[in-house]
């Protein structure tokens, strides 16, 4: 049972900011994002492509909410109807379906032309901060089977989580790279 609206309910909220996204097919970094709390899966997903992208706290008001997106200039990702109608983020808001992941990704596919490979691996998907390279010492505080891989070794300068090229990061590529390929068979709507 979903608690909020089934799939074919979502909408675009249309106005002159997202359309010009829409209309950008580049490769170009999408401005700052903002998910609300039911779109955390796919928040840390648009992070892991490399797009910055902050998640609302769970239970934060609709205000603060706003206040977020207008401030840090944000386009707001998510499932309210009503929150995205309201007049302040109209300009900024892109309702997308709660429940699952795939089906955001495809409701997000059809309004902004995300580029799933814009910069994979290069922001923490705790917080989005661009990751910084990691000193050579860093290695030895990895899993011994993971200190002999190819690869860049990053950490985050903000909460200091080290991330390298593991099979975690090989399978969330493939499905990044899946996503990708997706929009080359892009929906058209009239
Ligand atoms: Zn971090």
């Amino acid at each position: 049972m979903q608690a909020f609206a089934p799939a074919q309910d979502h909408r675009v909220v249309q106005d002159h900011r997202v359309a010009s996204l829409s209309a950008d097919a580049g490769s170009a970094a999408l401005p700052g994002l903002l998910c609300d709390e039911m779109l955390q899966g796919l928040g840390r997903w648009l992070r892991a492509a490399g797009h910055d992208t902050a998640i609302a706290c769970d239970g934060i008001a609709d205000e603060r909410l706003i206040a977020r997106a207008l401030g840090e200039s944000r386009l707001l990702l998510t499932c309210d109807r009503a929150l995205a109608a309201r007049s302040a983020v109209r300009s900024l808001a892109v309702v997308l379906p709660a429940g699952g992941l795939e089906d955001a990704v495809r409701a997000l596919g059809r309004t902004l032309a995300i580029d799933w490979l814009h910069a994979p691996f290069t922001r923490c998907l705790l917080d989005t901060a661009p990751l910084a390279a990691a000193s050579d010492g860093a290695r030895e505080a990895l899993p011994e089977r993971a200190r002999s891989l190819p690869g860049p070794l990053r950490r985050c300068p903000q909460c200091r989580r080290l991330y390298w090229p593991g099979s975690h990061v090989r399978r969330m590529t493939a499905r990044l790279e899946a996503w990708q390929g997706d929009r080359s068979t892009p929906l058209r709507s009239t």
